[in-house]
């Protein structure tokens, strides 16, 4: 038989947990083709979420509470449940049923179909905030720009089901910044969707605000990419052409100057010119030498990064 584990974070969700049982064997009780396994992950909860897990796992063995030690936060906690999860497919998801248990169902099907990973992707975000929906629409956009060859999907968070050879290969990944969600599609495989409405979280509060956010995001980008360092590249080249084009004007003008052709800009407006000229130059060679740096650091952070220049899918003789 096959085994399944989810893998789920818990934050303080004393009010969310046994909700949030009740609902996962609802959906489970029928997938009697499947073996579960349920990682709970406890983040350091300063609430009684530990006792209540304790309490759940008394009726159902199949629960392993992995205890962490403080709390580190959503991305470590995955992680963590993620590093002893023995399943042949791994789901992780959410405890506060905003990522919908229903769809488990869906991502197994996809599965045995021979997909090695179906994304749960959040067709609407109807009770999400402006703020929320907007910054979210502007980082998957941002990143999907921004990552090259690897495309970081629209919508995905952490809802998705991996085979187990797409985890051994996640859990391979050298790197310390661990970001789920552009993890899995760095290391690629058969991919495909299955869409859902993410509804509300109905008890106890989110834990994100918008500096985990920004940090979420800045994680994801840099850690995808360091495409971004190339920025520095682009703009010491525009500095380089107005520089250019600004050096060759004021050349004009000094020989106009010198020959009595032209001599309305005056000395004193020639001057000021060259002391403009020579400050921007000063900048393109600053900008330069930071520009450098930059694509030696990019270098260096794939090397740091250790991910593996690729990995084979299957060799077909
Ligand atoms: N979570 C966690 N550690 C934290 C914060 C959150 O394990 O430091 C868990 C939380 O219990 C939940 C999941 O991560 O299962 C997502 O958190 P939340 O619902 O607060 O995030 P949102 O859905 O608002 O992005
Ligand atoms: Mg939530």
């Amino acid at each position: 038989m096959k085994l399944v584990s989810i893998v789920v974070p818990f934050y303080n969700e004393e009010p969310m947990a046994p909700h949030f049982f009740s609902k996962l064997y609802e959906v489970l009780e029928p997938l009697k083709q499947y073996q579960f396994e349920i990682v709970a992950v406890n983040d350091g909860s300063k609430d009684k979420t530990l006792d209540i897990l304790k309490g759940i796992q008394k009726e159902h063995k199949e629960i392993r509470i992995v205890n962490l030690s403080r709390n580190f936060g959503h991305e470590p906690a995955v992680a963590a449940g993620l590093s002893v999860a023995k399943g042949d497919a791994i789901i992780p998801m959410d405890a506060d049923l905003q990522d919908p248990p229903e769809v488990i169902p869906l991502l197994l099907e996809k599965w045995e179909e021979g997909y090695d990973v179906v994304n749960a992707r959040r067709k609407q975000r109807k009770k999400d905030s402006f703020m929320k929906k907007t910054t979210a629409q502007l980082f998957y956009k941002f990143i999907h720009k921004h990552s090259g060859k690897v495309k970081v999907p629209q919508d995905v968070g952490h809802y998705r089901l991996v085979s187990r050879r797409v985890l051994d290969e996640v859990l391979k990944l050298g790197e310390i910044t661990r970001v789920f969600r552009v993890e899995v599609p760095f290391v690629g495989f058969k991919t495909t969707f299955v869409d859902y409405a993410r509804p509300e979280r109905e008890f106890g509060e989110t834990h994100y605000n918008y500096k985990s956010m920004l940090d979420l995001a800045s994680d994801s980008i840099t850690s995808t990419s360091p495409n971004l360092l190339r920025f520095i590249l682009k703009l010491t080249v525009a500095l380089v052409c107005l520089n250019a084009l600004n050096g060759v004007s004021l050349l004009t003008f000094a020989i106009l100057h010198w020959t009595n052709a032209f001599r309305g800009i005056g000395e004193f407006g020639l001057w000021m010119w060259l002391i403009i000229f020579v400050l921007v130059l000063m900048t393109t060679i600053i900008m330069g030498s930071l520009s450098l740096m930059a694509e030696y650091q990019s270098k260096m952070m794939k090397e740091v990064q250790h991910r593996p220049f690729f990995i084979i899918d299957e060799i077909i003789e």
